[in-house]
């Protein structure tokens, strides 16, 4: 740990006066905490797993039961979405109010607790209703108001990283949720803009080396998101698995019926048999790190 502050890197003044509240107090210090009955901490992996958005009841009902199957801890679903461009179409779209009905009765048919991302103030009642995690998106990671008006929800949150954001960024942002006295946030790192990403498609890096990296300084759980970090269904199985032999306390991963035909995102998610074999590899690599992983 550096004396000065470069501003990038983590001080000791950091520590003591900027994220008191998210810095670890001792090695061991790692924060436990249960959400609908789910364990996050030290020695735990859970999966988040779903569609990119909540396409309709029929198709989230769908998926809520197979990734419960094969051992998901929560279904994930964007109804709300940070879609890049404001022209919306038939192939373009987001299912707002409805796709939050939808996850409602997924939640309720398969009896799986469910994480979704909340972007606009106006619309917390009606997500932390439904929402047993509030999604804080990466790009609205800086978003102060908004993750203060979260935290007062009491709701937990998992706060995705911004994508040229740093981890002292990252936990001042968690900083603001855990001021309001809410003690349950989690940290997803979902890749960064990096010179080479290796693919044309591929638009981040997964920062593994973050994971280390923040638990070093951080008691809170740190998640990651291989399938918007890669943005390739070949690769999200390795980084995955990757990412339960560094550590990650969870994982969240994009598991679709029929993923060349999502309506957001069809390059990245899994099937629901690549989900399958994939939970039980990652099983396995977490026997033998310690870590319990899935549901
Ligand atoms: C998502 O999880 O659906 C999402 C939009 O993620 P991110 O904020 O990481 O881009
Ligand atoms: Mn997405």
């Amino acid at each position: 740990m550096e004396n000065s502050s470069p501003g990038k890197d983590i001080s000791l003044e950091d520590i003591q006066s900027k994220f008191p509240l998210s810095a670890k107090k001792n090695n061991s210090h790692f924060s436990n905490f249960t959400i609908s009955g789910v364990e996050f901490g030290h020695g735990k992996c859970p999966v988040f797993a779903g569609p990119n958005m909540v396409e309709s009841e029929e198709l989230i009902k769908n998926v809520a039961l197979h990734v419960k199957k094969s051992g998901a801890s929560f279904l994930r679903g964007g109804a709300f979405k940070p879609l890049t461009f404001p022209y919306r179409s038939e192939k373009y779209w987001e299912s707002r109010e409805d796709g939050i009905e939808w996850l409602a009765k997924a939640k309720d048919y398969a009896k799986i607790p469910v994480i979704t991302e909340i972007m606009e103030e106006r619309f917390i009642s009606l997500i932390a209703e439904v929402a047993d995690i509030l999604q804080i998106g990466a790009r609205n990671m800086q978003n102060y108001p908004l993750l203060t008006a979260c935290a007062k929800t009491g709701k937990p949150i998992m706060i995705k990283r911004g994508f040229g954001c740093s981890l002292r960024d990252w936990l001042g942002a968690a900083e603001y949720v855990l001021l309001e006295g809410n003690q349950k946030v989690i940290l997803c790192e979902r890749g960064i803009v990096a010179p080479h990403t290796h693919r044309s498609t591929s638009r981040f890096l997964l920062d593994l080396q973050v994971v280390p990296a923040a638990q070093e300084v951080t008691h809170l759980p740190i998640v990651t998101d291989p399938s918007h970090a890669c943005f390739w269904r070949p690769w999200v199985p390795s980084l995955a698995k990757a990412s339960v032999a560094i550590g990650a306390n969870g994982l969240m991963l994009e598991v679709h019926p029929d993923p060349s035909n999502a309506a957001v995102d069809p390059l990245q998610a899994i099937d629901f048999s690549e989900f399958e074999i994939l939970m039980n590899q990652l099983k396995c690599i977490g026997k033998i790190c310690e870590i319990e992983v899935g549901n």
